[in-house]
């Protein structure tokens, strides 16, 4: 036994016969979710969901991490309700504290100071500690080395249409690193200099940059400013060998270097946002567009009503926020050259 697990739970539920699983062969991947004890119910939903509408038949593993102990109600209800494995992992202190660079009455200066101006999370340090761990270390914890493909999964999510083939396979399949659902605007006051940073970075480290990598999805001038567009990361189907390659690596150190997690608040969705569009090609980057997903307070709805017909969709297509001011999508689908979908004008507003 590691001292970073809980131990694993046998497989006795994954009998094909009986439990009507889809046939053929599987990725080897696994769903991942950060939550705390206090999470159980509102992550109990979310499972629901993804059990109902795809992994009933696929019956994929599901990684739960924690900077406490899991309680045993936790584990009780989640593999009750997992197809799959259920695996429990502590994170390791190093993965979740102040690295000792950090100036500590400077970070409690911050916070002061983002608190009186009303910043989003700006005042939390838990939260601080979550972006680091979801943008540099949750792919390197042991529990996650078996497995080349994640699927992130975060409490009170919701799944509106069934998901009728293997996304992971299509990731492998497909040669696609990174997938998404939605995208939009992320606040710069969260983020000053993360650009500056990742500038630098990307002076320092040519090699890391791909040929043919999406510059114009997140910057309007070449790369002069970031315009903000990111991929929202509580939903993400991505590469772990990416995410534990020596570009990424290098990229999320650098980063961690310089302070922001602390003297800023960088989120996660950002920093694998920058991370993908500049470390990938374009066509490895996949918009899961059949992927129907709502986290408070957006809604991805697929904008055909053929798909939301075939998929059994219970999203209203009005809250599809794909086309809508505040969404990226328009900017991806403009640099992929890609036609929008029959209807979206319908779905501006
Ligand atoms: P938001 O979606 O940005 O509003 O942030 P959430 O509160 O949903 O947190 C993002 C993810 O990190 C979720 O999966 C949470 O369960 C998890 N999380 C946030 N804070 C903590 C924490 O202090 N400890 C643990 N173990 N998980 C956390
Ligand atoms: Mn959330």
């Amino acid at each position: 036994q590691s001292p970073f697990s809980h131990g694993t739970t046998p497989n006795t539920k994954n009998n094909h016969a009986l439990t009507g699983a889809a046939p053929g062969k599987r990725a080897n991947a696994t769903f991942i979710t950060l939550a705390r004890n206090s999470d159980t119910w509102e992550i109990a939903k979310s499972i629901r969901h993804i059990e109902d509408r795809f992994n009933r038949k696929y019956n994929y593993d599901w990684v739960f991490l924690n900077d406490q102990p899991f309680d045993e109600q936790f584990k009780k209800i989640t593999t009750r309700l997992v197809s799959g494995k259920t695996k429990y992992g502590l994170i390791p202190k190093e993965h979740w504290s102040f690295p000792e660079w950090i100036d500590q009455d400077k970070a409690a200066a911050v916070r002061e100071d983002m608190r009186q101006r009303k910043i989003i999370y700006g005042d939390s340090v838990s939260y601080r500690h979550m972006c680091r761990f979801e943008s540099g270390f949750f792919f390197e914890h042991e529990l996650l080395a078996e497995y080349e493909f994640y699927w992130r999964v975060e409490p009170s999510i919701k799944l509106f249409c069934d998901v009728d083939y293997d996304p992971f396979l299509y990731m492998k399949e497909n040669k696609k690193k990174y997938g998404f659902t939605l995208s939009l605007y992320e606040y710069k006051d969260t983020i000053p200099t993360l650009w500056e940073t990742t500038k630098k970075f990307m002076a320092e480290y040519p090699q890391h940059i791909a040929e043919g990598n999406s510059m114009k999805f997140i910057s309007d001038n070449d790369g002069k400013d970031y315009n903000n567009c990111h991929f929202w990361s509580n939903f993400e189907i991505g590469s772990l060998n990416w995410l534990r390659s020596p570009a990424y690596r290098d990229y999320f150190k650098y980063l961690d270097k310089a302070g922001g997690f602390f003297y800023e608040r960088w989120g996660d969705a950002p920093v694998h946002s920058l991370g993908a569009a500049l470390m990938l090609k374009q066509e490895e980057i996949h918009f899961f567009d059949n992927i129907a997903y709502w986290h408070v307070p957006f809604t991805h709805c697929p904008t055909s009503e053929e798909d939301r017909e075939k998929y059994k969709c219970s999203c209203n297509p009005k809250d599809n926020f794909d086309w809508k001011g505040y969404s990226c999508t328009s900017r991806f689908f403009e640099m992929r050259g890609w036609e929008k979908p029959k209807g979206w004008e319908y779905q501006m507003n």
